[in-house]
């Protein structure tokens, strides 16, 4: 069998590919527009058949993660560029603005909650082509 070079993981995870093997889409849609359907898995990686819909998907935990730490982050371009003073009603817009630019972003979240929830669960060729998870 010849030796296959490793699909580096970083580049493989943002670009949604198959955690088992780096080169299939782990959605049906590449792009997260139209929102309909954006969150739509297929059922079995075209690469090597690894079944990606599971029946417990965990993303919605590390979604809340993700946008928790997307709330503060905001805090990092705002606080430049805006400032913010306890003395006047700045720490309000901050909030208003943050919860919008996290509202916005949510669509990339959830789709990259369930791709950390694949990655952190399947390795690298953990899977056997034949799909079965047992
Ligand atoms: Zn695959």
């Amino acid at each position: 069998m010849a030796k296959q070079s490793v699909p580096p993981l970083v580049p493989a995870l943002l670009a949604m590919k198959c955690p088992n093997c780096r080169k299939g889409s782990i959605f049906v849609n590449k792009h997260v527009l139209p929102l309909k359907g954006s969150l739509d898995m297929v059922e079995h990686c075209s690469e090597c058949g690894m079944k990606m819909v599971r029946e417990t998907n965990n993303g919605f935990g590390i979604n809340y993660a993700l946008t928790v730490m997307m709330f503060f982050f905001n805090l990092v371009w705002y606080i430049p560029i805006f400032g913010m003073s306890y003395e006047d009603n700045s720490i309000y817009y901050f909030v208003a603005s943050s919860s919008l630019v996290t509202l916005l972003l949510q669509p990339w979240f959830l789709r990259l909650s369930r791709v950390l929830f694949l990655y952190f669960t399947v390795g690298y060729r953990s899977k056997t082509a034949t799909g079965n998870n047992h």
